[in-house]
């Protein structure tokens, strides 16, 4: 086995996509600490910088006295607490749904919902920059799969399939590039074919939107447009886990049939009860998007002679094309005291490797300047 797995490595790192880990010592911020170091880092999907919130931790420790750490069971044993109970209530009303169903991380939300309605005789349409987790949730469903990379491609696909049932699904913000998917589009398709529509919103909620509501809100869309709505609270939302949000029966055919819900230890309660006050801030704290967009626009604006692609969110990639470049850049800025992790292959098609830049509302623009400085620098040399 070693000597296989020597040569899978050794590949791995001859094409310059050998992946490392930095070690962090303290909190999620724009600055954080590696190796006594301070860096200023550019990568988290903390978006709204809600992930060290002193409000949080007291949330945290309080939860911690009442329920302990652990759970201690899954959901249909003995795991599922009023900590559990309370937060699916709020979710429900949060995202305007008549239930909602937590999920350990949103990779187990995507495995559990999409294996739960497909199977053999259905058929699943997945745009080609989904997010990996459901990329593999539509190969465990069995369904037949067909990748779209236009809106074009889709409605060929809908239009030849016989399959029993379809189901569109979307990230709603694309994690890779930043760009926000076509809903009204994907919701007439939907409509003259037939087919169910999910969007993974993990970027989306408690960014986008009036009132943060993420990319449904964005596009006015109806529930009943988007039956199924998945979500994650380990990024705007700076704690862990993740929902699944839609109708009474819905959420009552995933509490039966979803595998990755169902035989899993539930969330840690206090983890739950801190998820429940960042849901209250990331709410009333209308100031946490208005200054992120502020962001956003600032560095788009002093950004202009970098390849910037269109993208309106604080995923903002700079595209490098080889690996290699991508590697040598993210490195050249790390010498600079400045972490933007280099996306690479299988993560991004190849000849598409990049900078993924990410924006938080805890940067400011002198941090913003520094970075673009650098990355001028960098790229020009
Ligand atoms: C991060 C992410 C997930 C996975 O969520 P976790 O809670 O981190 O497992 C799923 N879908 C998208 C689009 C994501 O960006």
């Amino acid at each position: 086995m070693h000597e296989f797995l020597k040569s899978l490595l050794q590949q791995r790192q001859q094409d310059n996509l050998y992946r490392t880990r930095q070690v962090r010592s303290g909190v999620q911020a724009p600055t954080i600490l590696i190796n006594g170091q301070t860096y200023l880092a550019f990568c988290s999907n903390d978006y709204l910088g809600l992930a060290s919130d002193e409000r949080l931790k007291i949330a945290c420790q309080l939860g911690a006295e009442r329920y302990g750490i652990g759970s201690g069971a899954s959901h249909l044993i003995t795991g599922h607490t009023l900590a559990h109970q309370s937060l699916e209530q709020e979710v429900a009303i949060y995202t305007q749904r008549e239930r909602a169903l937590l999920f350990s991380t949103g990779y187990m939300a995507n495995l559990g919902v999409i294996t739960a309605l497909l199977g053999r005789h259905d058929a699943v349409f997945s745009d080609k920059l989904n997010h990996a987790s459901l990329i593999d949730a539509t190969k465990l469903s069995q369904a037949k799969i067909y990748r779209y990379s236009d809106m074009q491609t889709l409605a060929l696909r809908l239009a030849k399939s016989s399959a029993r049932h379809k189901l569109i699904v979307t990230d709603g913000i694309f994690s890779m590039d930043g760009n926000i998917a076509n809903l009204p589009k994907i919701i007439e398709l939907a409509k003259t074919y037939n087919a169910w529509v999910m969007v993974d919103d993990a970027h989306g909620l408690g960014v986008v939107g009036k009132t943060g509501r993420g990319t449904l809100e964005l596009y006015d869309c109806g529930v009943e447009d988007v039956p199924i709505l998945m979500g994650t609270f380990g990024k705007a939302f700076g704690v862990f886990g993740a929902f699944i949000a839609g109708s009474e029966l819905l959420i009552e055919t995933l509490i039966q049939f979803a595998r990755s819900y169902i035989y899993t230890t539930a969330l840690p309660p206090a983890l739950v009860e801190t998820v429940r006050e960042s849901l209250i801030i990331a709410t009333e704290e209308n100031w946490r998007r208005q200054r992120l967009q502020e962001l956003i626009t600032y560095f788009r604006k002093q950004a202009s002679s970098l390849p910037l692609i269109e993208s309106s969110t604080p995923i903002q990639p700079i595209i490098l094309g080889d690996s290699t470049t991508a590697l040598e850049v993210s490195k050249a800025l790390y010498q600079r005291g400045i972490i933007v992790t280099a996306i690479r292959p299988p993560t991004v098609p190849n000849g598409t490797s990049r900078l993924r830049i990410t924006l938080s509302a805890l940067h400011n623009e002198n941090q913003i300047d520094k970075l673009i400085t650098s990355l001028v620098e960098v790229i020009h040399n």
